[in-house]
């Protein structure tokens, strides 16, 4: 019965890994996915994480019992934005970022007024599909000039001052994926201002904070303006990055309503998007950030371990730059250490792309991004001279 199924694709993002596994080259380099290696390329588990991983398993008290259908209260407490003094906030503990986008989708398709979601250009490659899958209609807005490799700010503001009334816009909250562009703190407000001038719903993804700056609070400075005038807003935070808990699959959703019986309400519509789904989600994860939040020494040294990845990533930004300036490649590579975050956009074409992997083992999404966390001072002057060799080719 299933011999009409045909053959689907490899992931965009995902399918780079794929590729990589495959190749017997010694000198292979995967910049594909958003995960952060250490200077030895070797995937990271903090040590706060490892001493509260060692705090739960002491703790004899601790069972397996299913989690309620919105998880982890005190996860989702301390993940709530602490401005939100006023209780106006629903926050479910989701399947990481992923997860909570998902679920965010699912509610607004089922109660929002208004069914499309423009998503910047670029974005993330699994956004359209989430939103789609999820009942939305999705549109685009301008976001990214290639020419100056920085913001449209122009065809931002055009693009969401054209939009219907009420449109939901997906935001990255800080270090934009793929692009590594990020509005700056007054271009924040001048969107801020029009979105709620024309009542656009904001919904945030926040996948990287405390990877932009290295600082925790700088990073949610964007979403911080957005609940400190009252209004609504969806936000989808992931620990998959900054804590390192990518396979926990840990992340929240919180719905920001006008008033805390508004927010009860969406809450108990949100248990019924989530029990048909996935019923409830797991203990582990949630348990090991509610440890660390809750407790101010564990919270301090995250915050430590955390600038040091992102200050590791800065490095490899100058690292990269220096390189190509010293081997003359022409072009202007300022980019790369303006841009913010895990990811340089390095405007690289497909198929310059094509001749670093065949020629170089360099691997990278084909759209030229390359993932800064996966880079070390060894593995630099490789990608210098693949680049060099590819725009000089
Ligand atoms: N949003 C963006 C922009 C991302 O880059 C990612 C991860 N690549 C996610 C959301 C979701 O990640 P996860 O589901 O692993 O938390």
């Amino acid at each position: 019965v299933f011999g009409n199924v045909v053959q689907a694709p490899e992931d965009p993002i995902l399918g780079v890994t794929v590729a990589y596994n495959k190749d017997p080259s010694p000198v292979k380099v995967n910049l594909g996915v958003g995960a952060y290696r250490t200077e030895e390329g070797k995937p990271l588990v903090l040590n706060v994480v490892r001493r509260a991983e060692q705090l739960l398993v002491n703790d004899l008290s601790r069972v397996k019992e299913y989690l309620p259908i919105t998880g982890l209260a005190e996860f989702n407490k301390l993940s709530a934005n602490p401005a939100i003094q006023e209780n106006r906030v629903a926050t479910v503990q989701c399947l990481s970022g992923t997860g909570s986008l998902r679920v965010g989708a699912e509610f607004l398709a089922k109660h929002y007024h208004e069914r499309t979601i423009y998503i910047p250009l670029p974005t993330w490659g699994n956004h359209p599909k989430v939103f789609t899958l999820a009942g939305l209609s999705v549109k685009t807005y301008r976001y990214y000039d290639p020419t100056t490799r920085g913001l449209n700010f122009q065809g931002l503001l055009e693009d969401l001052n054209a939009s219907p009334t009420g449109a939901i816009v997906l935001l990255h909250a800080c270090a934009h994926n793929p692009t590594g562009v990020d509005p700056t703190v007054e271009q924040w407000e001048q969107i801020r201002q029009l979105m709620r001038s024309k009542e656009l719903l904001p919904f945030f993804d926040s996948a990287y904070q405390g990877f932009a700056s290295g600082n925790l609070d700088a990073d949610a400075q964007s979403v911080r303006l957005f609940v400190a005038d009252g209004g609504e807003l969806l936000a989808a935070q992931s620990y998959a990055k900054n804590m390192g808990l990518y396979g926990e699959r840990v992340g929240a959703l919180s719905i920001v309503c006008r008033a805390a019986d508004v927010a009860g309400r969406v809450e108990s519509q949100l248990k019924l998007v989530i029990r048909p789904m996935y019923s409830n989600p797991p203990i582990h994860g949630a348990s090991i950030v509610a440890t660390i939040l809750r407790d101010r020494e564990l919270y301090n040294e995250w915050t430590v371990e955390l600038k040091a990845m992102a200050d590791r990533i800065i490095s490899m930004r100058h690292l990269l730059y220096d390189a190509l300036r010293s081997r003359g490649t022409p072009g202007d590579w300022s980019h790369i250490i303006k841009q913010i975050g895990m990811f340089t956009f390095t405007g690289l074409n497909t198929e310059q792309v094509a001749f670093m992997t065949r020629e170089y083992h360099i691997y990278m999404t084909s759209d030229g991004r390359i993932s800064m966390a996966g880079l070390s001072s060894r593995t630099v002057p490789h990608l210098a001279d693949a680049i060099h060799a590819a725009v000089t080719r």
